[in-house]
Formats: C-alpha cells, structure tokens, sequence
C-alpha cells in the first residue's frame, strides 16, 4: 500500500485535479494511489483490480496526460471485452478530460461503420473498443496506430474468456515498440501471464491485499437495492433498527451534502463530513456526534478514518466500498471496546462481484436483510406515538393545559377521545403519523410500466424484420454451421464472443455449440433479422472468415 491520501499528491495536471473535484472524488482508491505515479513515469504496469474498484481513473488518469492533443491522431487505445464496458469507460474518459480538448470514440462491433468512419477521419486521440472491430478497422487502414503512445487491455481475462486473446495479440504487434502498456485483470491465467511477458516491459504488479479483518461483533448485512430508492430505504432503516449514533457512507464529497440535506428535511439530526470542510469544523462535528447532539454523520471514506466515537451503533455502507480493505475499515467504526455493532451493505444488482469479494475476504457469509414493510414501519410509529404521550403525562406540568380542556368539553360536551385525537393532530402538523406504501407502489409500477414497454418494443421488433415486414413469433432456436473447427484451435468463447459482439446478441440466447476438427455448430435464435445475419456472415473468428450458415 501507499501513502497518498489525496488527488494532489499524485502529480496529476490541474485540469484533471479540477475535473475529479466536480466529481467529488474525494481520495484515489487503493488502485489508484499504487497505480498512477507509475503510469505518469510511463512504465508498464499489470493491475490485478476488478470493476467497481475504480480501475477506470487508474489507467484513464494518468494516460490522458501522455497525449498531445494539438495532434489529431489516435495516441491512446483502451481495449475492453464487450461493447457496454468500451462505452462506459469511454464516457469515464469524456468525464475526466473534461477540461482538456480531448476526442474520444468508442468503436465496437454491431455499430455502423459510417459514423465510426466519419469520426476516425476527423481524427479522434483516444479510442475504446472491442477487439473484433479495431482489428478491423487497422485492417482497413482507417485506423492507424503510428502514433500510439498508450494501450489498455481492460479485463485481460474477460477477453480471454471470450475468445479474443488472439485478436488482442494481433493488435499487440502492430503498435509501436515505444508505446506504454496497461493490462487490467481481475485473475490472472497462464494465458495472460504470457501475454504480459512477450508484450510488456518490466512492468510494475500492482495488486491490492485484502488482510485486514473485521470484529466478531459487528453483525453485517446487506440489502438488494429494489423496489425503493435508497434514500427512503435508509430512512425505513433508521425507523425500526434501534440505534444511536450512525455513520452512513457515501461516495463523493457532493454526496455527502445532498444526503445529509436530504435527512435533515426528514426530521434527522444529521450532519455531512468530508475533506472539503476544514479540520477544526470537522472536529467540532465529531464532538457533536459525541456528545450526542446530532445521530448521523454522512461521510466520505478519508474522513471517517480512525474515526473512534463510542456510541456509533450502525454504519450504513450508502454507497459500496471501492475495495474490501475499505468496507473493513468502514464498518470498524462500530462495534468499538469490544461492544455490539450493526453493519448494513446497500448492493445494486451489477456490484455483486464486489460483495462476494467481502465475503470472501471476511470469510463469513453476510446476512440478507429485508426492507421494513410499511407495517413494520407504521407499527413501531405507532409505538413510539405512544411513549410520546406517557413521557409528556409523566414530565410535564399539565395544569394549564387539562384547565382550558375542561372548559372546553363543558362547553361543547365533545367526547373526549375525539378531543385528544385533534390535539394530535394539531401536534403532528402536515407529516403524515403513517407511512403509505406509495414510494413503493410508485417506484413498482413506474418499473412494470418500463417492463411492458420494454416487452412492447420486443415485441415489435421481434414482430418485424428490416422491411418492416412480419416475421414468425418463434422464439426456437435453429442450428447453424461455421467454418471454424478445433484444426483452428476455436474454443466456445471464440464464437459466443465473436457473436456477441458482432451482432448485438447477448450470449444468453447464444444456444449448444459444437465444434468438430473443421467446422462448429452453434444454436442461434430463430427467424433472425436479415440484417443480423448479413454481420454474422462476416464475422471473423480465430483468424478466419467464418462463414456461418443455416444448416440444412
Ligand atoms: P470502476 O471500477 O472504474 O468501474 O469505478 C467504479 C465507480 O467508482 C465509478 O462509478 C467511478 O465513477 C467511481 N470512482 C472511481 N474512483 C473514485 C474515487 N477515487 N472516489 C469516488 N468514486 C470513484
């Protein structure tokens, strides 16, 4: 590990300085800090780092300095798997170059070729693509690689699995010997051991450790985010776990404000801490947290470090860690001196990975929690109604109160029950006492509506061919041949990759495959777009024209 804490220390220009602050990137991630002073001094570098670690910045960052941007040429080229991943690191890109003229394009298979055309004869410095597609257009000479200075292979492995390491290498040789490489891979197999030993120079390893461990006697959960929006499912945390003080993590500085904004609309005692406020004015927040005159602390993670308040009883992980030393340092905030401690996970359907690498890494399983139901939530205000009235019968002087009310029923015979039931509701003002199931109900059907919609579309694509024509509504699968065989050392994820990519397929629908010595079968959808298949003609696997056609 390193030492650096923050952005400044990395040596990074100030136009990129200035773009993670509006970000609100607060600190670099482990990654990041062992990452980018090599790449600034233009080493090679093999990262062993998964996705949501904040791989992206660790190459992006660093690599976007190397580029003279008062020449039009392609000088910086990220290789990723798949055509989601080359869009989403090329807008990381476009976020962090914001304030520098840099031109990004992503170029991946199933995309038409004029706009890619159009753009590369502009002159783009930075591409992000998918194996297949670059080769083809360096084939085509519409994109040349002379003034390379960079290359990313993002998700090494991810790549070998699909079947491109070949295309990958082929791309390798025709760079030229100056440039810099990064490979990025979340395992490492022979294969790509290799192809870091032939490609790059002495590269430096870097590879996060996971030691450290956590207390016995934190209890950790998480929750799948769905059905509510994290916001109200905090919320509906906070109202049934009993707690005292809580630490909620977020990601970004920004984060931190809105969130804190947001709970104290709601009635929480809250206050927002991150680096951005000064030393003396954090302590003095600490000390309130302490001393119990706010509950909550939004935080970053550099922040709340070594952050050591007694009656912190619930860390809420908002947003996930970016690494599991991190989520391990989070949640030692509770459970201090040996006490109990509540530990609670907010995980989104695509960071799972991340969540079983803290259970791999705490070697224990984490419990799955259920959102409160609107019952759960309405009895225990309900409860806590209730004890409301017992502490006010028993700590207050009610004489001139229970005079006037007297008055009052003598003068309009009122029952009682009626009476204290409008105090009540003098008392509670516009809040309504119960909560409704609408957030939920909304947020469900608001899905439904986007699901029928989505089935709808479907539905009429599936309905249609190029010419707008009907096609059959059968969702079978028919057999296809391709030219390609185990003489050409074709492995399965050559073809679902090749086909994936290529022709927008997810690899869900990509059926049986067998591959014989000079030819493989592959189960595809059937009645496929004409359009589909044209692209799937032509697609290339292992070096060859495949060839594919409908079996007979
Ligand atoms: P990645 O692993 O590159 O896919 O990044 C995961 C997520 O973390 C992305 O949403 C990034 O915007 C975010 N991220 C990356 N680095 C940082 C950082 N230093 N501070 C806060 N968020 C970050």
């Amino acid at each position: 590990m390193t030492d650096i804490t923050t952005f400044g220390e990395l040596a990074l220009p100030a136009s990129l300085l200035k773009a993670l602050d509006e970000l609100g990137y607060e600190s670099p991630s482990p990654i990041q800090a062992a990452s980018i002073p090599s790449l600034l001094e233009g080493r090679d570098l093999i990262g062993q780092a998964q996705t949501g670690t904040g791989k992206t910045a660790a190459f992006a960052l660093p690599l976007l300095t190397r580029i003279d941007y008062n020449l039009h040429e392609p000088q910086l080229l990220i290789l990723t798997p798949t055509r989601e991943l080359a869009i989403q690191v090329a807008e990381a890109c476009q976020r962090y170059a914001c304030h520098m003229n840099a031109k990004i394009l992503p170029i991946y298979g199933g995309q038409a070729y004029t706009n890619q055309l159009k753009q590369l004869k502009r002159g783009v410095q930075i591409i992000v693509g998918t194996p297949g597609r670059v080769m083809d257009h360096i084939d085509r000479k519409t994109l040349k690689l002379d003034h390379l200075k960079a290359l990313v292979l993002d998700e090494a492995d991810e790549m070998l699995r699909m079947g491109f390491i070949d295309d990958v290498e082929w791309i390798l040789k025709r760079t030229p010997e100056q440039r810099q490489i990064a490979l990025f891979s979340a395992t490492m197999p022979k294969v790509i051991q290799k192809v870091a030993e032939t490609y790059l120079n002495q590269p430096k390893h870097v590879k996060i450790a996971n030691k450290t461990a956590t207390a016995s006697t934190i209890r950790q959960r998480y929750w799948n985010v769905s059905g509510l929006h994290k916001l109200d499912a905090l919320t509906r945390v906070l109202e049934v776990e009993e707690f005292d003080g809580v630490i909620v993590f977020v990601r970004t500085k920004i984060a931190t404000i809105e969130l804190a904004d947001k709970m104290v609309a709601r009635g929480y005692r809250c206050e927002a801490l991150n680096g951005d406020i000064p030393q003396r004015q954090r302590e003095q927040i600490v000390d309130k947290l302490k001393e119990g005159k706010i509950d909550i602390l939004i935080a970053t993670d550099v922040v709340a470090r070594g952050l050591d308040v007694e009656r912190i009883s619930h860390v809420v992980n908002y947003d996930i860690p970016l690494d599991t030393e991190s989520y391990v340092h989070r949640i030692g905030r509770t459970g201090r001196a040996g006490r109990a401690g509540e530990a609670i996970l907010f995980v989104a359907p695509r960071e799972h990975r991340l969540l079983n690498a803290i259970e791999k890494m705490t070697k224990s399983p984490m419990i799955k929690m259920d959102m409160p139901s609107t019952d759960q939530v309405n009895q225990q205000r309900i409860q806590s109604f209730k004890e409301r009235i017992s502490q006010v019968i028993e700590n207050k002087k009610l004489e001139q109160f229970s005079v006037i009310i007297e008055q009052y029923l003598d003068e309009t015979g009122a029952d009682p029950k009626i009476v204290a039931a409008a105090l009540a509701a003098i008392a509670q003002g516009n809040t309504p006492l119960l909560l409704t199931d609408k957030p939920f109900k909304e947020f469900k059907e608001k899905k439904e509506s986007r699901k029928s919609d989505d089935k709808k579309k479907k539905k009429r694509d599936r309905d249609k061919d190029k010419d707008g024509k009907k096609r059959p509504l059968d969702s079978d699968l028919e057999t296809y041949s391709l030219n390609v065989g185990h003489n050409d050392g074709v492995k399965p994820g050559n073809i679902v990759g090749a086909i994936a990519n290529e022709a927008d397929i997810s690899s869900r629908y990509i059926g049986h495959i067998k591959i014989h010595d000079d030819y493989t079968t592959v189960d595809l959808p059937a009645g496929m777009p004409k359009e589909v298949l044209k692209k799937l003609q032509k697609v290339y696997i292992c070096g060859k024209p495949a060839g594919l056609k409908r079996k007979q």
